[in-house]
């Protein structure tokens, strides 16, 4: 596969054949986990050794060998060592320290569903992943190992969403979803589009940065014969975005799941315009959108990953206007308890003097616009056709 944007390269930390390597089962069966583990390829830090004693029982730590062989050796600070590398800082008490900071225990009507917003909802498959990031946000549910979903309480999720008509989205997530079984993930994706009104699944995977071998061949082959499935990724540095992780994002897109990447803004590990700027060019080039820039939440331990609002505005506010607009993803935060997301986004208007709004554009253009003050029209055909369809 020929690319005009740069790829990272690697080389692979454990030597094996190449059948093992791309063999996804074997990566996850070979993944880092213990201290010893970690010891085999790292020199580690006199906090990252303690980050191991804190995260006992806390929240699980494992790596598979393809995403730590991304890490450049000898630095402590490499952005993609820290994303899952356990840290004593981890043990520090966050300044508004929450286990679920989205507060989805309160939205979720039964187990493994979330229902927080009228049309669309979250079906928790499993708690495993390929990966566990250290500012992962569910944090309350992730790792914790009833691994694939109860029957009863897959049955139970299923009849919720027969029951909610208003519900045409239903997003498949985790833990990672891709660390199941083709067989299993085909059953989901079944039972679910037997259901008249869903319309739309989209799948919640970090698997294309983390493990892309997992993106086989019969994984394709299922997402087309359930056509529509749409693929949400988490890629947050270029340093991810290696030659295998773009074979499997053109396999994905070539064969019709557009896919959109959901990345977190981290202190220390991407919060720069520049990375943001590399990163999404290389997924635009891959086909991959740039969907939202998520302003880190306060889950537990993950203070030293959070970055100040006002930097995290000053770094888009960089982007607007200089990079192409379908490479900016959109800033959003999650109010914490479960207020659900917010856009933020930098302020372009200076004042409103009666009907008059005095905005400055990106390279410092200024110039006012007059708003027109009509009474809006009533549409017959909105309300005769559309609006059954709204009420959500
Ligand atoms: C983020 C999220 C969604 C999806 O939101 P979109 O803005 O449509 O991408 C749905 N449900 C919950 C609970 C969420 O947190
Ligand atoms: S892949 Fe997602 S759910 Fe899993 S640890 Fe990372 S952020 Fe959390």
């Amino acid at each position: 596969m020929k690319t005009k944007v740069q790829l990272k390269s690697y080389e692979p930390i454990i030597k094996t054949t190449p059948e093992n390597w791309y063999d996804w089962k074997w990566q996850l069966r070979n993944s880092l986990k213990t201290l010893e583990d970690f010891e085999k390829h790292f020199d580690l830090s006199t906090n990252e050794k303690e980050g191991f004693q804190i995260s006992k029982n806390k929240f699980k730590i494992e790596v598979s060998p393809y995403y730590a062989s991304l890490v450049e050796k000898g630095h402590f600070n490499d952005p993609v060592r820290q994303t899952f590398m356990p840290n004593s800082l981890e043990g520090q008490t966050g300044l508004q320290e929450q286990l679920d900071p989205l507060g989805e225990k309160n939205n979720s009507p039964t187990a493994r569903v979330l229902h927080r917003y009228p049309d669309r909802a979250l079906f928790l498959v499993t708690d495993l992943c390929s990966l566990y990031c250290r500012y992962c946000t569910r944090k309350h549910f992730t790792g914790k190992d009833q691994a694939y979903v109860k029957k009863s309480e897959y049955e139970q999720s299923i009849d919720y969403f027969k029951r909610h008509s208003q519900i045409k989205e239903v997003l498949i997530s985790g833990g990672d979803p891709l660390t199941l079984s083709n067989e299993r993930i085909e059953t989901i994706l079944k039972d679910l589009y037997a259901i008249p009104h869903i319309e739309l699944i989209r799948i919640g995977s970090r698997i294309p940065a983390t493990l892309p071998m997992r993106i086989d061949q019969q994984l394709i082959g299922i997402f087309k014969k359930y056509k529509p499935i749409y693929l949400m990724t988490h890629f947050n540095h270029p340093n991810e975005v290696t030659y295998d992780a773009a074979e499997r994002l053109e396999m994905l897109v070539d064969n019709g799941v557009p896919v959109f990447n959901q990345m977190v803004l981290l202190n220390g590990v991407n919060n720069d315009p520049a990375l943001i700027y590399a990163l999404s060019r290389r997924l635009l080039h891959l086909r991959v959108k740039p969907y939202y820039m998520f302003q880190c939440d306060p889950s537990r331990g993950s203070d030293h990953f959070r970055t100040p609002v006002e930097q995290s505005l000053q770094i888009q506010k960089k982007l607007w206007g200089r990079a192409s607009g379908l490479s900016l993803p959109n800033l959003s935060l999650d109010i914490p308890s479960g207020g659900g997301k917010v856009g933020f986004t930098p302020n372009f208007l200076d004042r409103v003097v009666g009907n008059e709004y005095q905005f400055t554009g990106w390279d410092g253009v200024s110039e006012k616009y007059i708003s027109p003050s009509q009474d809006s029209v009533i549409l017959p055909h909105v309300s005769e056709l559309y609006q059954s369809e709204f009420k959500i």
